[in-house]
């Protein structure tokens, strides 16, 4: 398989080609028609699998199509991951792929400066990556709310769990739209974690590596 036939836009494979990825990995491949389509998905899949551009890419193809605004106070793609060192090269990521097709991305962790955080959310943003403690603070202080998303992706659902994270999670799941496509990554798939999975996702495909 190549990136080219897995139905991906040019700007999409143009950044690709930049980066130097000839072939996808085998969660690419799996992963990026059906969440092309629209699907929800559920990755069962470690760091190192090319798990980040398997979600990214063909969220970016999403927003692309759909071509709403950028939502005030809001963003359209958001990404949960559990640390900041994750959150921080996710963000990465999206900047690389998502630069080619005009995407703004911004990130937002615990441990940096709240203030600075109301200031960048203010506009509204693309794609946000955030770690769930921080985001909630901001919905909190009504400085950001998730009635813009469009496409949520939990990144390390299993170490989210492990960090304490399930009520943040539970909490968010109440404040995106129903109307949205959620792509579940965890490496493992305890019950607590296929708990998570039926409260996020609808019909999900399934991939595994
Ligand atoms: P991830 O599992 O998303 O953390 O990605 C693991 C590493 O593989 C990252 O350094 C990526 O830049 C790299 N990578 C992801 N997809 C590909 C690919 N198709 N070809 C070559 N390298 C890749």
């Amino acid at each position: 398989t190549r990136f080219s036939d897995l139905g991906l836009s040019q700007p999409v494979l143009q950044a690709l080609e930049l980066k130097g990825y000839d072939v996808p990995t085998p969660i690419q491949a799996q992963a990026i028609p059906p969440v092309l389509a629209g699907r929800d998905l559920l990755g069962i899949a470690q760091t190192g699998t090319g798990k980040t551009a398997a979600f990214m890419l063909p969220s970016i193809d999403r927003l692309r199509a759909s071509d709403n605004r950028i939502p005030f106070k809001s963003c359209r793609m958001l990404v949960l991951a559990p640390t900041r060192e994750l959150a921080v090269q996710i963000s990465a990521s999206a900047k690389d792929y998502g630069a080619l097709a005009g995407l703004k991305v911004q990130v937002i962790v615990g441990g940096t400066s709240v203030n600075k955080d109301r200031n960048k959310l203010h506009r509204g943003t693309d794609i946000l990556v955030a770690t769930p403690g921080r985001l909630l603070d901001l919905i909190d202080q009504n400085a950001f709310n998730l009635s813009g998303v469009e496409v949520l992706v939990l990144d390390e659902a299993d170490q989210m769990l492990d960090l304490g994270f399930i009520h943040a999670l539970r909490k968010i799941r109440d404040l995106v739209p129903k109307e949205r496509q959620t792509l579940f990554f965890s490496a493992t798939m305890p019950k607590a974690i296929k708990e998570l999975v039926n409260g996020y996702c609808t019909n999900p495909v399934q991939v595994s590596v």
